[in-house]
């Protein structure tokens, strides 16, 4: 401070510092070397002088005020500096201890606490010229002082409070006492606890304490009343603290507050478990400035008094559990004690119960060893309790003389001892003959829930299952019984037709009447067709046919044979076709398709007789998961379905149940031939698919089959048959038949295609021929042979040795099994007979251009 003395510019006020007086010049030297805080006001103005001490406590107003008047220097309290400027130019002196200014030393105003002690300074003349004050600011020691009064006084009264509740053991009590004492203390109006709504939408001010004259708020509020502000602060747990209602609410939310008197409030939320329950709130009548410590004491009394109730409220539930639990004790002690003679005669009646039972019953360890087998269980082995017990259960002679059971056994044990139950029939071959048992086993439990024991439980049930057998075995003859009636009805009709026609011609004949004899073979030969195509459609119901699956776009066939259904289904009817987008490929015969469609139609058309409908057929890609494939009896996976649907009459369940039956038909004799479902239900079937009715009586039908999807299109199967050429080039062929005749005609056919063949009447000379290292690009083969060797067996043995041998198979419907029932290996096809002349050129060309 002393250079800044020395280098401020006090021409204005003191003039030069040279020309300053010498007393003026001593003291200032004085002043600047006190450590104590000292200020010279000079003159009358009192121009203000001051040492470092001085510029700490005068904070952001050092260092204007060097050099200032004292009044303007600081403005805020100028009339007491006026009065100091008055006493001390007279010679007095003034002091003050513990004394408040409120000065802005900051840029905020604030109470400052000081002792203060001014006397006057003479100049040369001996005249008093200036006034001298020593300031020294004490506002730390008294705000601590007051904190610890504070203190002392928050504490007596938390004392007080805590005194008078302790011995309380009523959560009313306590809060009625707490508020009570709060409010007085706190000299407010409303001192009040509330239970929040489970759902925290409103409360209920269950009491308090009011000040004499003061209405209580008792009774439920909605807290949305409060504002928003009251619902979103005291939902996240934090007091809501309003000094003045009027001031600092919206006027809506103001007005529930002022209706209530409530000018200033806190409002001390408890929160449990992220649940806002209960509120203790101070109100006000008149607007207050909530204090620190006001707040910090309400918290504390609410957070005590929350936590005296609870523990108030835990310590009753303690004593009703322990009232509880000693007169459970007690009455269970007596209970016990009637128990004990009843126990042991329940014991003996549960023996009998087992050892009279016609179910064989036992007990094992969790482990499977044989605990316990009761008389029934012995006696169907012959055996004694101690033959058996203590050994596995699997190994005993119930299960030893059946094969594979003993395995069985052990893996049912295995998955009880887990915690299953398993059920099952189990034929036993046993000592005592072949028996059925309904077989259980199942887990006992202790209390805790361990697993203590197995029960394995078993009736006969021999009897009922031959009877069923025997019921299977009469309904089976029945129904072959049926089929068999029916067939030889059609055949017998059919040979009606072919023998009377033949007696005929030979009537004529003898009679020389050779004219007109056509008609006799045409009506033969039309009998003869008929019986093929009766067989043809029995083979396709036995799944026996012969089927030729091409990848095949079945949008496209429906398409193809659309004319063919419109004529059949005749004019009455509509048809529409609904071909799914993206539809898969299937692996198909497709005439055999086109023939079950066509009948579907025609079942539908029957049905819709004699006033037409609508038919639809439509298509869809279907993905089969466990649960739909299981219902429909099928393997899961992806399939393509055609669905065929009437208006018609529609079928009721006993018609649904047998309409795939053969010969079956409510058609009226010689309208329907019964076979028609069969035939498609067959072909599905043996092409890895299913048929399906979805019937209601009087409103229709929608028959549908399922066939299984083709990964590959079929445009890339027809391409690889495209670019055919007409004749062979020089190929070499086998062929082996044991009838010359067929062998000859097969030959005729080959030579004139342009190719060479080569001849053998038996399995085993073709394979001497197929084993030596001469050409033959294809190998024609009957399958029933003389010689030890069919078909088949030739193609697989000459497969060994030429893998990529083309084999085309000729059978008769009896043969079929022999070469998969249709279902070959790539490079092998397969040709029915009898067959025409196209019919096999058109195969080989096929098989040759692969
Ligand atoms: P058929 O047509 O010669 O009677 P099918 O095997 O084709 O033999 O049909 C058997 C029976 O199933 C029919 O007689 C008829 O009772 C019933 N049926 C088949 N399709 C339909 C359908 N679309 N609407 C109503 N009933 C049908
Ligand atoms: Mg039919």
């Amino acid at each position: 401070m002393g250079d800044r003395i020395a280098a401020f510019d006090w021409s204005g006020s003191l003039g030069p510092i040279e020309a300053w007086p010498q007393s003026l010049k001593t003291i200032v030297a004085f002043v600047v070397h006190s450590p104590v805080p000292i200020v010279m006001l000079w003159g009358e103005d009192g121009i203000m002088l001051y040492n470092d001490g001085y510029s700490v406590f005068a904070g952001d107003r050092h260092p204007v005020l060097l050099g200032s008047k004292v009044r303007e220097g600081w403005g805020e309290v100028a009339d007491f500096n006026d009065n100091v400027m008055k006493v001390g130019l007279a010679g007095g002196t003034l002091a003050y201890r513990d004394f408040v200014l409120t000065l802005n030393r900051t840029g905020e105003f604030e109470d400052v606490y000081l002792d203060l002690d001014y006397s006057p300074i003479y100049d040369d003349d001996g005249v008093p010229a200036g006034v001298l004050a020593i300031v020294i600011e004490i506002s730390d020691r008294v705000r601590a002082e007051r904190q610890l009064l504070a203190d002392g006084d928050r504490l007596r009264f938390l004392d007080a409070l805590s005194r008078a509740t302790e011995a309380s053991r009523d959560a009313d009590e306590i809060l009625t006492v707490t508020t009570r004492m709060t409010g007085e203390h706190l000299g407010v109006s409303i001192c009040a606890y509330a239970d929040m709504d489970a759902d925290e939408r409103g409360f209920t001010v269950r009491g308090g304490w009011s000040a004499p004259g003061v209405r209580n708020a008792v009774g439920h509020h909605r807290l949305t009343d409060f504002g928003q502000l009251a619902v979103s602060t005291l939902g996240e747990g934090r007091p809501q603290i309003i000094n003045d209602s009027r001031a600092e609410l919206p006027p809506a939310d103001a007005a529930t507050y002022l209706a209530l008197n409530i000018e200033a409030t806190v409002c001390m939320p408890l929160v449990k478990e992220g649940r806002l329950i209960a509120l203790m709130a101070i109100h006000r009548d008149k607007p207050h400035h909530w204090t620190e410590a006001e707040i910090a004491l309400i918290h504390e009394v609410a957070e005590r008094s929350w936590a005296h109730v609870e523990r108030v409220g835990a310590e009753a539930e303690l004593r009703e559990t322990a009232e509880r639990l000693h007169f459970l004790n007690e009455t269970l002690e007596a209970r016990v004690a009637e128990r004990a003679a009843q126990l042991q005669q329940s014991e003996a009646t549960v023996r009998t119960v087992f050892e009279t039972s016609f179910m064989a019953q036992g007990l094992l360890t969790p482990e499977g060893q044989v605990l316990y087998a009761n008389t029934t269980a012995l006696s169907a082995i012959g055996a004694t309790l101690n033959d058996v017990a203590g050994r596995d259960y699997w190994d005993t002679p119930w299960f030893a003389t059946t094969p594979g059971m003993a395995d069985r056994v052990r893996e049912t044990v295995a998955s009880v001892a887990a915690g299953e139950s398993i059920q099952f029939t189990m034929p036993l071959h046993l000592p005592t003959g072949e028996r059925v048992y309904e077989f259980s086993m199942r887990p006992a439990f202790d209390p805790n829930g361990r697993i203590v024991a197995l029960v394995p439980e078993a009736s006969e049930v021999t009897a009922r299952v031959r009877a069923e057998d025997a019921l299977r075995q009469a309904q089976k003859m029945e129904a072959v019984g049926q089929l068999t009636g029916g067939l030889a009805h059609d055949f017998n009709n059919l040979l009606a037709a072919i023998s009377g026609n033949l007696e005929l011609l030979e009537k004529r004949i003898d009679q020389g009447r050779v004219a007109g004899l056509q008609r006799y073979i045409d009506n033969a030969q039309g009998g003869a067709r008929r019986a093929a195509a009766l067989t043809q459609r029995l083979l396709a119901f036995s799944r026996r046919q012969t089927l030729d699956p091409k990848p095949t776009d079945v949008n496209r066939l429906i398409l193809g044979m659309e004319d063919l259904t419109r004529r059949s289904i005749g004019p009455l009817n509509e048809l529409e076709i609904v071909g799914a987008a993206g539809l898969w490929t299937t692996r198909i015969d497709a005439p055999q398709l086109e023939n079950a469609l066509l009948n579907l139609c025609i079942n539908a058309r029957d049905a819709m007789a004699p006033n037409g409908g609508r038919i639809t057929i439509e298509t869809a890609n279907k993905w089969l998961d466990d649960r739909a494939s299981m219902e429909r009896d099928m393997a899961p996976g992806q399939y393509i379905s055609i669905c065929v649907s009437d208006t018609g009459t529609g079928m009721d369940a006993e018609t649904i149940a047998r309409a795939f039956d053969p010969f079956f038909t409510t058609k009226p004799l010689g309208e329907g031939t019964g076979l028609g479902l069969s035939m498609v239900y067959g072909f599905a079937r043996q092409s890895g698919g299913q048929v399906r009715i979805y019937s209601e009586v009087g409103r229709g039908t929608t028959m549908c089959i399922y066939l299984p999807r083709h990964h590959g299109t079929a445009e890339e199967e027809a391409l690889a048959h495209s670019g055919e050429t007409d004749h062979g080039d020089g190929e070499r062929v086998l062929v082996i038949d044991d009838e010359p005749a067929i062998r000859a005609l097969v030959v005729e056919v080959l030579e004139d295609a342009g190719y060479i063949a080569i001849e053998a009447p038996d399995g085993p000379s073709g394979l001497q021929i197929l084993s030596t290292d001469q050409r033959i690009d294809l190998l024609i083969t009957d399958v029933g042979l003389p010689g030890g060797m069919n078909g088949r067996q030739v193609a697989d043995a000459a497969r060994v040795y030429r893998p990529n041998l083309r084999v085309l198979f000729i059978t008769g419907f009896a043969e079929n099994a022999a070469v998969g029932n249709g279902l070959l290996a790539p490079g092998m096809e397969v040709i029915t007979k009898p067959f025409a002349m196209k019919a096999i050129s058109t195969k080989i060309r096929d098989l040759m251009d692969r």
